[in-house]
């Protein structure tokens, strides 16, 4: 186990030095609620092994770590009576990541709600998209 540095907020609720709202708790895997959810019911899962974000996590641990998180999704959906769900991690703090501990959010969503993480650019072009996608497939191994 990889341990998060000492001023790290969710090493410290995993240590349990800050409280939190656990939802769920096994041997790699901690679940807890949002303090400033986007919905009732937001809830956000981490690995008990430390990484940063989720490009430093091992295969093993993301498993882990995404086991967790489709087993809380229909508890969460049920229990909110939310139509749906958004499952998301920021990637570094251009993305918005605000912690640096690897973390899934797990957002009950409602037609109706306000729920918004970005706001959508211009439409894609064809001519863009072909060589977006071209220059990614280049890169994947
Ligand atoms: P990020 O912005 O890094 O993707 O998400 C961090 C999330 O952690 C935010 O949704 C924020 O509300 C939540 N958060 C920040 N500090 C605390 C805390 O001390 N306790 C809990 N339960 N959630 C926190």
């Amino acid at each position: 186990m990889k341990e998060a540095p000492a001023d790290n907020i969710f090493g410290k609720i995993l240590r349990r030095e800050l409280p939190s709202w656990e939802i769920h708790s096994d041997e790699l895997s901690y679940a807890f609620l949002d303090i400033f959810p986007q919905s009732e019911g937001h809830t956000l899962v981490i690995p008990r092994s430390y990484s940063e974000n989720i490009l430093e996590c091992s295969t093993e641990e993301l498993a882990a770590c995404m086991a967790t998180v489709r087993r809380l999704m229909p508890a969460v959906r049920r229990a909110m009576g939310a139509g749906g769900i958004t499952v998301l991690t920021n990637t570094g703090i251009e993305a918005g990541q605000s912690v640096p501990y690897l973390h899934f959010h797990i957002i009950p969503r409602h037609g109706s709600d306000k729920v918004s993480l970005y706001t959508p650019g211009a439409m894609l072009q064809e001519e863009d998209a072909r060589r977006i996608q071209q220059a990614i497939r280049a890169e994947l191994h």
